[in-house]
């Protein structure tokens, strides 16, 4: 019995570790509601699903940015995939 406190301990740290997790995984699914009312195509209102990851001192966080959405040569408006061709949005297509 002479360990118990640092099983106690031990459970301690496993229960802060996992309660960091459930926070930055709430966080980080309130950063993607944010980012998906934020960033939509011009063309077809579809919601950028997927935001710039970057890696700081070894860990991994979020750019606000969207990272399947591209701005257009003419109008700079964020445009999907589907929307863009060699630069140019389907709505600066239509006036050329
Ligand atoms: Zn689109
Ligand atoms: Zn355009």
């Amino acid at each position: 019995m002479s360990n118990n406190w640092k099983n106690r301990v031990d459970a301690e740290h496993t229960r802060r570790e996992e309660e960091a997790e459930r926070m930055s995984a709430t966080e980080k699914e309130r950063a993607m509601e944010i980012h998906r009312q934020r960033f939509k195509c011009h063309v077809c209102g579809k919601s950028s699903e997927k935001m710039i990851e970057a890696t700081a001192g070894g860990k991994p966080y979020l750019i606000g940015y969207p990272d399947d959405l591209v701005k257009c040569d003419k109008c700079r408006e964020l445009t999907c995939e589907e929307h863009i061709y060699k630069g140019i949005c389907k709505t600066c297509a239509e006036k050329l």
